[in-house]
């Protein structure tokens, strides 16, 4: 059953999460937290999406050898809780062109109910640094664009989005990941997000999404506040 058909079951009665990271990855619970959580909610379907393991060091992802325990605890709640709530078993695929790929494989050797593709690391044109453009604390995302892009804001967002661009033609997965990253730390501080350039990105990466019949996540990360207090203002989980 494809990931469509899932959310068109269940649209009217709706209540549903299809992007959620517990301790396998950065989230900040066992997946059985957040399952008795979404029932006591009346959720009708929770989907874990842990990161994908990248080929590198770091802390945010599964880390290697470990997806074989997570997709057995998943599928054992899964039927624990089965009548109670729908669960899914999903990643969220990074793509970084030259280094992660492959989300096809990755869904059909691990027997994946859906992939999420997202660029968290944007690739610049000079060296093999990243600019890691999530987490919480602004200054990782400005300190990112001033070494790597030089602090030119227009060269970096337009780097994020051609990664995209590249993701969505090279890639098969069923649902796009919070497209509200750029606007989640910029908060209209390097530029304001009706610029012409900006939305002629915006509105590129959208019509390459409609082509490929993509789901497009809708992430409220963008309005909460961050460390660096976001005012969360003006925001509303789109680009
Ligand atoms: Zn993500």
């Amino acid at each position: 059953m494809s990931l469509t058909y899932y959310i068109k079951t269940n649209q009217m009665k709706n209540k549903t999460n299809y992007h959620t990271h517990s301790n396998f990855s950065d989230g900040s619970a066992e997946p059985e937290e957040y399952i008795t959580e979404a029932i006591r909610q009346g959720f009708n379907s929770l989907g874990f999406s842990e990161h994908s393991v990248l080929p590198f060091e770091n802390t945010f992802a599964l880390q290697p050898g470990t997806e074989t325990a997570y997709i057995a605890e998943i599928r054992r709640l899964q039927q624990i809780y089965l009548g109670q709530v729908q669960i899914l078993l999903a990643l969220e695929a990074d793509y970084i062109p030259g280094v992660c790929a492959g989300f096809a494989g990755l869904k059909s050797s691990l027997g994946l109910d859906y992939i999420i593709g997202s660029v968290h690391l944007v690739k610049n044109n000079h060296n093999d640094i990243l600019w890691f453009i999530d987490g919480p604390r602004r200054e990782t995302y400005d300190n990112g664009l001033n070494e790597f892009f030089g602090g030119d804001i227009r060269k970096g967002v337009t780097a994020y989005w051609h990664q995209l661009n590249q993701m969505i033609e090279n890639e098969t997965f069923d649902i796009i990941g919070h497209l509200d990253k750029i606007k989640m730390h910029n908060q209209g501080r390097w530029f304001s997000e009706e610029e012409g350039w900006y939305l002629d990105l915006v509105n590129e990466t959208i019509a390459l999404i409609a082509d490929h019949s993509l789901i497009v996540e809708v992430n409220t990360s963008s309005r909460v506040n961050t460390s660096s207090g976001n005012s969360g203002k003006r925001t509303s989980g789109l680009p």
